[in-house]
């Protein structure tokens, strides 16, 4: 391998060394003279050095910039430009700082910075993109209050807080509220806007707006309501008011996240707000809801308490995923809301904790920070709250919360703070549960039994596989929700949780009358793998017969997994008692449609994957794929003859509405459809596609037609109907790929990647294919290792325009340890030819790096 290390050896930034600025910023002022390709970035900021610093040396960050002019106190000065940034001489008392920039915002294709998107100019500043706008000290802990003018010929120019007056070519906006500069927001453009109102519990009124593309008018309704609904919500659930007069949204296309919580003004990926029935599915309103109020929440849980640094990233993230989880739950189902979030849990975040990328939510270094915005900070950072709460109780949890907003309200803190008010709030201690924080890897959780004399006896073991750097760990304290089953079904011991401490712990109930059947990991209380011995008879009466609804769901997800297994390893056919028990359970009409929508949806192929290599296999993708293909044509043929009323029974009669109860019923409706077509060849899905008006059905209609290969028709229709519509676009380039057979997967991407739509500007485009195609188990890894190749080649181009999404989508090799020598090989191929690029972006680096030091 020859010059695969980058010329310069990326900086490592540690947790541990963290100093305190010198300076306190005191009030920023910027003045922006748009130009596509020269704009003007003039600062005017207020630092006063800070009595006790023990280091004053005055960095600013700063990069990407041409600078034109530099003074302090209104005397020119020669800053030392240095590497990611400048230096320079200060006075030792209160001084005034003024810079004048050049940006080439429309040249900007990394979407980090100012840049433009569609002609409009917006900004995305988290993590360390205010450096790419002016020169400043880039860093959370620094706070300051922002008033900016924005000259340009722009109808509408927006920044963050509250309008001070506009003119022909101008617009000034202040925010009182001290900030760090990642919340920063400037967007300018031909927009317009839907408007709405708020009025907050002490009585303010509050204007609301979302701003969209001229055309995007009619999308904006749902996503209007569900501000309100999470406004009012985060009063009533954690007595938390909105503190400005104005609430905007902005939707651009080109964004490399979801959203972004700037204050008083969030930028969403227009893919995260925008929906109307005929172009949104019911999955779409239930995130754009979630979304919605994700980055509302953050108000508080980020921005009023923002982080110290970017390691404590999983406190602003991890509370308000917790945050909007609650949310949905309320608005929703809460069971089913536990289900999907566990099975995202599953697909994202465990592959990622069990293997070469694996960090704890409180990562300890970095070379890149933006390879951090993960499933563990996101996900897992919410379980170890969800755990926090179930240990400490309800009432402790908001007592806790409401002493974290009054101790810490303008300030930017540390884990150690968020845990110190868990401690003080209810007087627990925390320091072996702070392990969650520091700890990566999933914990293997081993539970065995014993009944005699009316005496049942569980007994835990625990223990978490090596991960990168971290060979040994202590055991943590793990919250198991346990209930007990009597033969019969009935419940003989509520929901209890017990709390593990030790690598091996007992647990006895006495004065049963027979041994009970337990069900263990209750709303799946803690993010482990539960690893006990059990027949599938017990699971299948569990499935049928447990009182807690998750439990219900994971112990059908289990045997469906230990059916597959079996099937791949001894070539077994379709286990009957499995395939009765899902028949009795889909035919079932007083059971919830989303539910029996959850037990249909079989496991993911990549988890049975991780399942056989768990247990000492070495997982054949295409076998796993061919197990699926069976059990699902078994399963079909074996209801063939309710299917068609199941079908008329879950077709939700009147106009759409994204609801719950409707979206739960028309997810069992696709599931009924999907089986439906593997006997039908198609008719079935060919008429609801004549007559969807709207997409969830649409959508539907035609992935069960391409999964038959019976859709070209449709698939050309659908391009007709929907090209002038970016969004429905990247359904039909991402649904084409899902739904190609494993042979066909890459060349299918590969065909798309010339189609003139197809766009490696757009990162919402570029995901579609590629994400589809990672997401495709058998198609990505098929033998031919065409899969590999081609992402390998998109990588590499896409890393010169765009850094940061390449570098999210490098994880789509993570898994590679798991598959037989050949494909390590292949993907090992890939990987080095990856990190030998030249020029290869820092982000990149680190995480080929990464895969590759496994
Ligand atoms: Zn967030």
């Amino acid at each position: 391998m020859k010059d695969a290390s980058p010329a310069t050896a990326p900086k490592t930034f540690y947790l541990k060394d963290y100093t305190p600025f010198g300076y306190d910023a005191e009030s920023v002022h910027l003045t922006f003279r748009l130009a596509p390709e020269t704009t003007r970035v003039i600062s005017r900021i207020r630092f006063a050095p800070k009595p006790d610093a023990a280091d004053r040396t005055f960095f600013l960050h700063g990069e990407e910039l041409k600078l034109i002019s530099a003074k302090i106190d209104g005397q020119a000065v020669t800053p030392e430009l240095v590497e990611g940034g400048l230096k320079c001489e200060v006075p030792g008392a209160p001084f005034t700082w003024e810079a004048e920039v050049e940006i080439n915002p429309a040249g900007n294709t990394a979407l980090e910075g100012l840049y433009m998107s569609n002609r409009m100019y917006c900004t995305q500043c988290e993590a360390e993109g205010f450096r790419k706008i002016t020169y400043y000290p880039d860093r959370p802990d620094v706070m300051s209050t922002f008033t900016v003018r924005i000259e340009g010929d722009e109808p509408v120019m927006l920044s963050n807080g509250n309008p001070m007056g506009q003119g022909e070519g101008w617009a000034e906006w202040h925010d009182p509220w001290p900030k760090p500069a990642y919340l920063f927001a400037l967007v300018a453009g031909d927009l317009v806007n839907h408007p709405g109102s708020f009025t907050t519990k002490s009585g303010r009124e509050v204007e609301l707006n979302i701003w969209v593309r001229p055309g995007d008018e009619h999308k904006c309704a749902f996503g209007m309501e569900a501000l309100k609904k999470s406004m009012k919500w985060d009063e009533d659930v954690y007595g938390l008011e909105y503190d400005l007069d104005l609430f905007n949204i902005v939707a651009v296309d080109d964004f490399n996240m979801g959203a972004m919580e700037n204050k008083g003004l969030n930028i969403f990926n227009s893919s995260c707000v925008l929906a109307s029935p005929e172009t949104s599915t019911d999955a779409n309103f239930e995130r754009i809801e979630a979304i919605i109020a994700h980055e509302y929440f953050h108000n508080w849980t980020g921005n009023r308490i923002t982080c110290r640094d970017w390691f404590q990233l999983c406190l602003k993230e991890g509370l308000t995923v917790f945050r909007d989880a609650q949310f949905t739950a309320d608005m929703r189902s809460e069971p089913v809301k536990r289900i999907e979030d566990v099975i995202a849990l599953r697909a994202r975040q465990f592959p990622e904790d069990n293997g070469p990328l694996a960090h704890p939510p409180r990562p300890e270094q970095f070379q890149e920070i933006n390879n951090f915005y993960t499933a563990t900070v996101y996900e897992k950072g919410a379980e170890v709250i969800g755990m926090l709460k179930r240990l400490v109780g309800d009432e402790n949890y908001y007592k806790a919360l409401k002493l974290y907003f009054e101790r810490h309200d303008g300030q930017a803190c540390t884990i150690e703070d968020w845990l110190k008010v868990f401690e003080d709030a209810t007087g627990r201690g925390l320091s072996q549960f702070k392990l969650w924080y520091s700890q990566a890897g999933t914990p293997r959780l081993k539970v065995s039994e014993d009944y005699a004399d009316g005496t049942y006896t569980l007994t835990f073991e625990q223990s978490t596989p090596p991960t990168p750097g971290q060979p040994d760990k202590a055991p943590r304290v793990i919250p198991v929700a346990v209930g007990l089953l009597s033969p019969n079904g009935d419940e003989v011991r509520g929901t209890e949780v017990l709390e593990l401490t030790e690598a091996k712990q007992s647990f006895t109930y006495q004065g049963l009358a027979s041994k009970p059947v337990p069900s263990i990991l209750r709303e799946f209380s803690a993010p482990v793998i539960l690893e006990r011995e059990t027949s599938n008879a017990e699971r299948a009466f569990l499935l049928a017969h447990d009182t807690d609804p998750f439990n219900r769901w994971e112990a059908g997800n289990a045997l469906a997994k230990e059916v597959r297994v079996a099937m791949v390893l001894d070539g077994a056919a379709p286990d009957a008692a499995y395939l009765d028990a899902l028949e009795k359970l889909v035919r079932d009409d007083d059971q919830d449609p989303a539910f029996r929508a959850l037990v249909l949806t079989p496991p993911s192929q990549s988890d049975i994957a991780q399942t056989l290599f768990d247990r000492g296999h070495t997982p054949d993708p295409q076998k796993i794929y061919d197990a699926a293909e069976t059990f699902t044509q078994t399963l079909a043929q074996q209801l063939e003859t309710s299917l068609p009323r199941l079908y008329a029974a879950t077709t939700v009669d009147g106009p759409y509405a994204p609801d719950a109860e409707g979206a739960g019923k028309r997810a069992l409706n696709g599931r009924i459809l999907s089986l439906l077509t593997r006997l039908d060849g198609g008719e079935q899905a060919a008429r609801q596609y004549q007559a969807a008006d709207n997409m969830t059905q649409q959508y539907a209609a035609l992935g069960a037609l391409l999964k038959a290969e019976n859709g070209e028709a449709q698939s050309q229709a659908f391009f007709k109907q929907w090209q002038d519509d970016r969004l429905v676009m990247d359904k039909w380039f991402a649904l084409q790929i899902a739904c190609a057979a494993p042979e066909k997967t890459a060349a299918t991407a590969a065909a798309l990647t010339r189609h003139p739509l197809f766009s490696m500007k757009n990162p919402n485009r570029f995901r579609a294919v590629f994400g589809a195609l990672a997401g495709h188990h058998a198609g990505f890894h098929h033998a031919s290792g065409e899969g590999y190749q081609l992402l390998a080649d998109n990588l590499i181009a896409l890393d010169k325009l765009n850094p940061q999404t390449t570098a999210r989508m490098c994880a789509a090799f993570q898994t590679w340890k798991r598959y037989d020598a050949g494909r390590q090989s292949l993907i090992r191929a890939q990987l080095t030819r990856i990190a030998g690029t030249d020029g290869l972006s820092r982000d990149t680096t680190e995480m080929v790096t990464r895969i590759l030091d496994a």
